[in-house]
This record gives structure tokens, C-alpha cells and sequence, in this order.
């Protein structure tokens, strides 16, 4: 049984904690902590984990670590599991920094195996891995073109507009770098007339990714669009398309649209950490890949400008 804390007993946290407590199987949650003490002593008493007052503290009590915190705290954590040799599933973003998303990466390296996963979990979808699948078979002939739509029926009142690109599209980002196996190496954020539901925010945006074969990707974020959480896909190719299928086409949330995919990521997690030591899912290059993206897309959404997305030279140990 795999001894698994948790930093960070939020929303997401004590989602994390639920589906390991009761749905999954092979782990137990041993240890939490959060910066909100009332809450970790609720959170983690109704499962009976200890509470600890730190994240570090909860990383000496485990085998195997969840950072669920917010994502400013994010690089602290990872860095500090890196550093006691334990595998560490890190909540989206692996941090909110291309600069310290290096720094996890340049750990990992110096550590010599694979610790890190971010949690990506659009890549455990069942639609998307059928999606990719598809495409990946050569039903369509060679992709060209992605079309994907990221909606939501509204976000709290401190949302604003950059995080359309850094918190919602930055799924699209990882997913279809996933899809096509390939980078993705420049950005522009376009910005249409603005829903008036969005309380001043610049909503929808519409981004245009270029990635490093040619396809283009263009992805919509309405994130007050009113009738519900609605993701879409389409892959346009030589000879026909591809649409994203089920589960449902239009939910209420997030939660309910992802609930199996953050089942199957989070068991897919445990049972390759208890059977090598080592994480399988989304690497710290990633994460990394991810943030740059994201920075890129900030810059280009202030400027107005197409921006290249440059990266570093990827690590052997993230090669597969
Ligand atoms: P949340 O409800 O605000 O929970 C975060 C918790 O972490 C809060 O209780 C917060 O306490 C605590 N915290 C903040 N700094 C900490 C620190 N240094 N050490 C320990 N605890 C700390 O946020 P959430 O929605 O659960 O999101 C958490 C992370 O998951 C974010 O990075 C988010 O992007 C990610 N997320 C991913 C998905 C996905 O689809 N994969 C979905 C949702 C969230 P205070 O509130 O007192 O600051």
C-alpha cells in the first residue's frame, strides 16, 4: 500500500484525497498539511492522516507525495520531494515560471530518474486517447489542423483575463503537444469583441498555436458562456476529420467532464509508482514545455504580437 501525503488540502486536494481514500485502490493518504490548519485537521482527521505544519514535514512522513497547493507554492514542494528521492504528482502548473520549471527539470536530471508528474489530466481522457488514436492510425492521413473550443459557464470574481491563457487554455497546450507528439513553437492570442458577461475581462480569446511540423491549432476560451462546461475538438487532416466524442458533450463542470480521467491519472500514478518507484504520466519537461507556452501566450495577448516559444535543449532523461 502505497503511503501517499497531500500539500494542499483545497478543492482539488481534498478531490485527490476522496478518489484515493475511496475509489482507487493501492495507496492511502498517511499525511496532509495546508496553510489553512483548521482545514488540513478537517480534511485530513475525516481519513485519519496525520496534519503536519509543513509540506517538507509531509514529504519525510510519505512514500510518495501530491502538491495540490496553489501553484506559486508549487516549485518549493516538488523540489523538496525531488530532493528526498520521492515521486511527486504536482497539480497543474509544475510552476508558474519557465525559469523554475528549469530548476524542477535540472533536479530531476542531477536526482537520475524520473520522479515528477504533472497533472495533466486531459491525457487520460478516454475521448482524447481515442481521439489520438484515430489520428495517430492514419484515419485522416496526415493532421493538419486542430480545432478546439475550452468553455466555461463562468469563474470567480478574482479570474482575469491572463488566466485564460496560464489556469484553462494551458490544457490545450499540454494536450495538443501530446496529440501530435510534436512542440508546439509560437503563439498569438487574438482578441475578439468581448462577451458582456465577462464583467471587463477580454473574453473569449481566440489563440493560434503553430507547432513544429505545421499543423495549427486554434483554440477558443469563453470562460462566461452561460450554458455549461463545453470542451470540443476537431482534427482536420488529409483525407477527413476526427471529433472529439463523449463522454458527455455539454456538463456542468469540470469535475463531471474529467471525473474518469482524474480517476484513471491519479491509478495509472499509483500503480507505477508501487510497481518501478517511477512515475509514467506527463514529465517535468512537460510542465516546463507547458509554462513556456504560457509566457509566450501572456506576451502575445499584452503586444498583439505572434510570439516564438523557445526552449531549452531537452534532456535525454525526458526523451522517450
Ligand atoms: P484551492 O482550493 O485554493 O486550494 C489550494 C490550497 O492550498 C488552499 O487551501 C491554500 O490555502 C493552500 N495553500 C496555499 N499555499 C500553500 C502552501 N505554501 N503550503 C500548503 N498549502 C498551501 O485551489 P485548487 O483549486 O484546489 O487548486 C490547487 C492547484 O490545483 C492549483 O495549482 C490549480 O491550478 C490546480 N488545479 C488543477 C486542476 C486540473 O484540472 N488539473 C483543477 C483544479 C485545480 P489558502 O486558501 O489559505 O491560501
Amino acid at each position: 500500500m502505497l503511503r501517499v501525503g497531500v500539500v494542499g488540502t483545497g478543492m482539488i486536494g481534498q478531490d485527490h484525497i476522496r478518489r484515493l481514500t475511496s475509489v482507487l485502490s493501492g495507496a492511502r493518504v498517511v499525511a496532509v498539511t495546508d496553510v489553512d490548519t483548521t482545514l488540513a485537521a478537517r480534511v485530513g482527521g475525516a481519513v485519519g492522516a496525520v496534519v503536519h505544519p509543513t509540506g517538507e514535514d509531509v514529504i519525510a512522513a510519505c512514500d510518495a507525495v501530491l502538491v495540490c497547493s496553489w501553484g506559486p507554492s508549487h516549485e518549493q514542494y516538488v523540489l523538496a520531494a525531488v530532493a528526498a528521492g520521492k515521486p511527486v504528482f504536482c497539480e497543474k502548473p509544475l510552476a508558474t515560471t519557465a525559469s523554475a520549471c528549469r530548476r524542477i527539470v535540472d533536479a530531476e536530471v542531477f536526482h537520475g530518474s524520473r520522479l515528477v508528474q504533472v497533472g495533466f489530466m486531459r491525457r487520460f481522457d478516454d475521448a482524447y486517447r481515442k481521439l489520438r488514436n484515430e489520428a495517430g492510425g492514419g484515419a485522416i492521413g496526415a493532421p493538419l489542423l486542430m480545432h478546439c473550443a475550452h468553455r466555461n459557464r463562468d469563474v470567480p470574481a478574482y479570474y482575469r483575463t491572463e488566466m485564460a491563457i496560464v489556469d484553462t487554455a494551458v490544457h490545450e497546450f499540454d494536450m495538443v503537444r501530446w496529440m501530435f507528439g510534436e512542440d508546439i513553437v509560437a503563439i498569438r492570442v487574438l482578441v475578439p469583441r468581448s462577451n458582456r458577461n465577462g464583467h471587463g475581462l477580454q473574453d473569449p480569446l481566440l489563440i493560434i498555436l503553430e507547432l513544429a511540423n505545421g499543423i495549427l491549432v486554434d483554440v477558443e476560451t469563453s470562460v462566461n458562456i452561460r450554458y455549461g462546461y463545453d470542451i470540443r475538438g476537431e482534427i482536420v487532416g488529409e483525407n477527413g476529420t476526427l471529433t472529439l466524442g463523449g463522454p458527455v458533450p455539454v456538463s456542468v463542470t469540470w469535475q463531471d467532464r474529467f471525473a474518469d480521467a482524474y480517476d484513471t491519472e491519479l491509478q495509472e500514478w499509483i500503480d507505477a509508482v508501487a510497481a518501478s518507484g517511477q512515475p509514467n504520466g506527463p514529465t517535468a519537461w512537460d510542465g516546463y514545455a507547458a509554462t513556456a507556452v504560457c509566457e509566450a501566450g501572456v506576451q502575445s495577448l499584452r503586444t498583439g504580437e505572434r510570439v516564438e516559444v523557445v526552449l531549452a535543449s531537452r534532456p535525454s532523461l525526458f526523451l522517450s
